[in-house]
């Protein structure tokens, strides 16, 4: 079993407002992916990371493409070798081994195995400023990344999806959820980053 990690980390990160693509944003001291690739490290036997084209280093730093979908293809047609396929967002810096490894253990039976956490909040769904309908809680989960699939059940993916496992359901895949961990939150907001920053340092 060869496990090969995906960060797509070649989003430009408008709504931070940095000077630089989020992924590169300095983060307790260092580029925000390297808390990422730390982790994945760890646990996989390779990591290929999609990011802009102008920081491209072949064979494990690829260009992305124009969306988060393009860019975790371009990972994965550069990972020939993968069975396992471990996405991670470079925007999660709090990632831990431990949650990577639930994900990967929690894929016997299953297509995919993806960290997420109950929501909190009731949920509408909106039409303009009017609510449509208002969904069941209990059975609402917030996706995060790792997202991990047998390699075969994502490269029968295509389309755009905001995440992997949405794609992967859409080909009839199976997906369960593994309990993620709250400060596994998406950095996105200067606010968050600050947050990131006192969990990190
Ligand atoms: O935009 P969003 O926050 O959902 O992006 C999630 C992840 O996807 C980020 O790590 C970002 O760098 C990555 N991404 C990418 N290529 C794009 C857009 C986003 O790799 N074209």
């Amino acid at each position: 079993m060869s496990v090969v990690g995906i960060v797509p980390a070649a989003g430009a990160g408008e709504r931070l407002g940095a000077d630089v693509p989020k992924a590169f944003a300095v983060l307790g001291g260092r580029p925000m992916l390297e808390w990422s690739l730390d982790v994945l490290r760890e646990v996989c036997d390779r990591v290929v990371v999609a990011v802009p084209p102008d920081r491209a280093a072949p064979p494990d730093f690829v260009p992305g493409g124009a969306t988060r979908s393009a860019s975790v293809r371009a990972a994965l047609d550069a990972a020939p070798e993968a069975s396992v396929v471990v996405v991670h967002d470079a925007a999660r810096p709090l990632v831990t081994a431990e949650l990577v490894r639930r994900c990967i253990d929690a894929l016997e039976g299953f297509d995919g195995a993806i960290a997420a956490l109950p929501v909190t909040d009731t949920v509408k769904v909106v039409d303009g400023a009017e609510i449509i309908r208002t969904p069941d809680r209990g059975r609402l989960w917030a996706a995060q990344t790792p997202q991990v699939f047998r390699a075969e059940a994502l490269r029968r993916t295509s389309g755009e999806g905001t995440d992997d496992a949405a794609l992967v359901e859409a080909t009839g895949g199976r997906v369960c959820v593994v309990e993620g961990i709250p400060e596994n939150f998406k950095v996105t907001t200067p606010l968050d980053m600050r947050i990131a920053e006192m969990l990190l340092c």
